[in-house]
Formats: C-alpha cells, structure tokens, sequence
C-alpha cells in the first residue's frame, strides 16, 4: 500500500519529502527509484510521463497534484475505471485572484503600457480608467472563479461570471451556458478565463468570440493554453479590436522561443505562474484521501469522468 509520484520537473524529492514529513507511516516513492510496481495504490500525478499509469495493476486512484486535470484525461494509456481527484485549496484560489487582480490593475492603470514606453525613453501620459468604470467578466465561476468574483465585487468591479450552472454570489451577475455566452461577452471589458480545458473549451478563446466582446476588450487567459487560438488572439489585437493579453499559458510550455507573443506589443507573459501548488497546504488532502482510500470512504475533490472537470 503506497503513494508513487509521477512526475517530469524537479518538484518529486519535495512533495516526497513534505508526504513522508506529513504521513511517515505512508511508503511513498518517486517513480525514478525502484518501487514494488505491484505495491502502488495510488498515484499522485503532475504532467506524467507517458505510459506510466498503466505499469501499476493494483492503482485505485489517480491523485492530481494541481487543479487542472485535464492532462490526465488527455493520457490515453489511463486506466479509465480509476477514480480521479484534485486539489481544491484556498491558497491556491487566493493566488490566483491576486494575480488576475494585478493583471487587472497593471491593465487599467496603463502599467504595461508605461513599461514599454520606458524602453523608448517616452514621457506619454494616458488617461486611466476607475474601478466602478470597469466590468470583469469570468468564463468560469468555479473554485478559482468564485474566489475571484468575490474579491473584484469587493473592490467595486462590475462582475459578471459564465458557468454550466447558475451561480449566486452577491454582485455577480451569472450567466449559464452557450445560449447566454453573448449576453455576457458584450458586458465584459476584461475577460478572464477560468475554465478547466475539456472537449466542450477547446479552442473557446477565438475570433467568433473576441468579436462579440466590446472593443477595447482585455483578455486575461490564466486556464490552460489549450483554450486560446493563437492566430485569431493576435489577429484581433492588430486589427485593435483588443487592447491587450495577459496570457500564463501556453499550448507548448515552456513557449518556445521563436513564438510571436514573446515580441507582440500588447500581449504580456508569465511563465505558468499563476498560482502553483503549495506542498504545506496541499499535502494534508493528498494524505487525509490516501486514508480514505485504505478505508473505503468517498474520496475528496473527485472530478467528474463524464464532465472532464
Ligand atoms: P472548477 O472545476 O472548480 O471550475 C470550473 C468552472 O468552469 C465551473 O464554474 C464550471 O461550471 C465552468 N465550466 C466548465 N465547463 C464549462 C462550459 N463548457 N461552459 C461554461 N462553463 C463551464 O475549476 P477551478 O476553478 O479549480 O480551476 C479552473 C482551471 O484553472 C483549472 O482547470 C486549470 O486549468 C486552471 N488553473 C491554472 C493555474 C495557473 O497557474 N495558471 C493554476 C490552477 C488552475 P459549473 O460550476 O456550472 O460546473
């Protein structure tokens, strides 16, 4: 009975480290060292190598280290009867507003636009615009989503969010479904994407849909690269239809060099940072459901195998 890690950057040793320190009596092991394949009962995955989930007969979960599951639906060598879960984390709900909050503000008060003046020793002063002026509109009100809708009502943002499901969170004007998406597109003069990249999002941030924002639009993309088409992105920040992107993922990370955002004017970069497991908080509920697991309880933040998400 064991916790294998699977897993290609260089986090293994410290989500190993923080399980043992949190859970000793666990054996828990890097899929890199010699491990009794047969032992494995579940498998705490991020971004896994191929064809590794099949190699342990005895898995009964699939434990996501992060939020976004939609890498383990995209392995086709999943075995499809496995339970999968994520990680529902109030830090990583708070980064992530913290994040979209500064894009928010580094885009209404002109920042970006100052740092490239900067480079061109420009002294060119721009009008700004206040928060009550503002509507923020979120693909999205889910763990992250909701989180963030509250904070913007409470700075004073016009908020709107989109989701499958009405949602009722005071100030926040909900919006459900394909029949509503263009309702909430022409309020929205910042969109940021919140959604969990499955069949159903694919490809969502395009031209059809940049058209039906305001213009002027800012898009904040923080979900995963899988939802934007690059192309129609900067088609419309061109044609000016948009003024600007911040964009933390990418459809290949790290983005290649030769990639025509790292030099577009109005489109802004991070390195997938927006908000990123933390071993301290998250490592109780990886443990708290490996204990499930040994005794049969319904686990914690189970996704949907039907939904994707
Ligand atoms: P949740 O599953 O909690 O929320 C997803 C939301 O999207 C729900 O409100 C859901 O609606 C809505 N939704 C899903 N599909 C559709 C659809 N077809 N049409 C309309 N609404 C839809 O996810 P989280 O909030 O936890 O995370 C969202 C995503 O953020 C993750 O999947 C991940 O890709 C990304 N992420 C990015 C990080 C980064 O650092 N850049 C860090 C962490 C996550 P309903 O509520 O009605 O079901």
């Amino acid at each position: 009975m064991s916790i294998v890690i699977l897993r290609q950057d260089d986090k293994i040793d410290e989500w190993k480290k923080a399980l043992k320190a949190r859970a000793p009596h666990i054996n828990v092991y890097s899929y890199l060292e010699e491990h009794p394949k047969d032992d494995m009962t579940m498998a705490l995955v991020w971004k896994h190598p191929k064809n590794t989930l099949s190699r342990y007969p005895n898995l009964k979960c699939i434990s996501c280290s992060g939020a976004g599951v939609d890498f383990i639906f995209n392995d086709r060598d999943r075995p499809k009867h496995l339970p999968i879960t994520r990680v529902v984390d109030p830090y990583l709900a708070s980064d992530m507003s913290e994040y979209v909050l500064a894009a928010i503000f580094s885009h209404i008060k002109n920042l970006n636009h100052y740092k490239l003046e900067q480079t061109q020793a420009k002294w060119s002063p721009k009008s700004y615009l206040r928060i009550q002026d503002v509507s923020v509109g979120i693909m999205g009100v889910g763990e992250l989503g909701k989180t963030l809708a509250k904070d913007l009502v409470q700075y004073g943002f016009k908020t709107l969010g989109w989701s499958n499901s009405k949602k009722r969170i005071n100030g926040v004007n909900s919006f459900v479904g394909e029949a509503e998406l263009s309702l909430f597109l022409e309020q929205t003069a910042i969109l940021v994407c919140l959604l969990p990249l499955t069949n159903k999002t694919k490809g969502i941030l395009n031209k059809t849909l940049f058209t039906l924002l305001p213009k002027g639009a800012f898009v904040i993309n923080v979900a995963r690269g899988g939802h934007m088409v690059d192309d129609d992105l900067m088609e419309m920040l061109d044609k000016d239809h948009l003024s600007g992107a911040v964009l933390d993922v990418f459809h290949n990370e790290p983005l290649p060099t030769s990639h025509l955002y790292w030099q577009h004017p109005k489109v802004h970069i991070t390195p997938h940072i927006a908000s990123v497991s933390d071993t301290a908080s998250v490592v109780p509920q990886i443990v708290e459901n490996y204990e499930r697991l040994m005794s049969g309880q319904p686990l914690l933040n189970e996704v949907s195998i039907t939904k994707g998400y």
